[in-house]
């Protein structure tokens, strides 16, 4: 669509970043891969580094950011995001959340980029409204454990905001919903590489709770279309991209537990603080702007997810502690 244009997406080894990179490179871009390999994994992009178009550098973006030449876009997708990462390194949350986005809204301005930043259901904390539409300000604890992800985003959000405004910087942000798809961290703490590992491993399903909480789950390729259309649009305020399929955790138990065919059962554990009772995105917006919508349901979805987890190397499988298992 935009062939030649220079973007830099941040948390490019990561989850998402990794996906975007591959979405942007389809498209024709160059593109700058950016990332300090903390939660990231260069086996995430590794097929793109013989590529003409694209490039890595490994930094931390809560540092001074510099890129030579010209750059039209930015993506910032850097961040710890699953619950046992910023428990694990709360500091640096906070940090590439604030320091980092001020760092690259700075780039994004002296290169007269375009910027878009990816933001979270976190800032409607545990929420009071359900479907959570994107007018909805939230109920987040700033001190309990995960204050420090909810405020970080809550304050960049507000940062982009402040420098669309003050600035006129073009500006998007994104709210992203759980999203789920290969390249996942089998050991990140989240439900669907959680409950997909223990039924490998041959364990039980640990439910946190009573497991009547709810989540939706949007499959990766969805929310990166979303994303894409977004950047394209001429909307600077916050839009929601998540499926709207609402399940509770229990029964998502119950789905993993099919498609693996394991024979262990569901064991109930604590339910951690704070831990959101229900989430659905309302995506009237991303359907009125963008012309969006889920197209991949739940079964398809897994399905997919499922391969990519079974053709982990077996020692990966197996590595249950939820440290980083790669290069750390
Ligand atoms: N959860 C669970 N068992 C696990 C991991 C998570 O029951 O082994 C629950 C968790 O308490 C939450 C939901 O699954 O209610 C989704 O958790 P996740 O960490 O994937 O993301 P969140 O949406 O809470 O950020």
């Amino acid at each position: 669509m935009k062939p030649g244009k220079r973007i830099l997406i941040t948390g490019a080894a990561g989850f998402l970043g990794s996906h975007l990179c591959d979405r942007f490179i389809r498209e024709g871009f160059y593109v700058i891969g950016m990332d300090n390999l903390i939660t990231g994994d260069l086996r995430n992009i590794e097929h793109l580094f013989s590529l003409e178009n694209f490039e890595f550098y490994n930094h931390d973006v809560s540092k001074f950011v510099f890129v030579a030449g010209p750059l039209d876009y930015i993506l910032h997708f850097a961040s710890p995001a699953s619950p046992i990462d910023y428990l694990k390194i709360p500091i640096q949350t906070l940090k590439v959340g604030s320091l980092g986005i001020h760092n690259l809204l700075g780039l994004a301005r002296s290169k007269k980029s375009r910027i878009l930043i990816a933001s979270t259901s976190e800032v409607y904390g545990d929420p009071t409204v359900n479907p959570q539409p994107e007018e909805y300000w939230g109920n987040v604890n700033p001190v309990g454990p995960r204050g420090v992800y909810d405020e970080a985003k809550r304050f960049q959000e507000a940062m982009t905001m402040a420098y669309h405004t003050f600035h006129g910087l073009e500006t998007r942000i994104v709210r992203i919903f759980n999203t789920y798809g290969p390249r996942m961290r089998l050991n990140d703490g989240r439900v669907l590489p959680a409950f997909i590992g223990q039924a490998l491993r041959g364990e039980d399903l640990t439910v946190f709770g009573d497991g009547s909480q709810t989540r939706s789950f949007c499959y990766v390729d969805d929310l990166v279309e979303g994303i894409y259309r977004l950047l394209f649009s001429d909307y600077a305020l916050p839009v929601n991209i998540g499926n709207p399929d609402e399940i509770t955790i229990r029964e998502f138990g119950e789905e993993i537990i099919k498609l693996t065919g394991t024979r262990q059962k569901m064991i109930y554990k604590e339910l951690p603080t704070d831990d959101p009772k229900q989430r659905r995105p309302d995506i009237s917006k991303a359907r009125q702007l963008l012309e969006w919508e889920p197209k991949v349901g739940r079964a398809e979805g897994l399905k997919i997810t499922y391969e990519y987890f079974k053709s982990l190397p077996e020692q990966e499988i197996k590595h249950k502690d939820f440290t980083y298992y790669n290069n750390k």
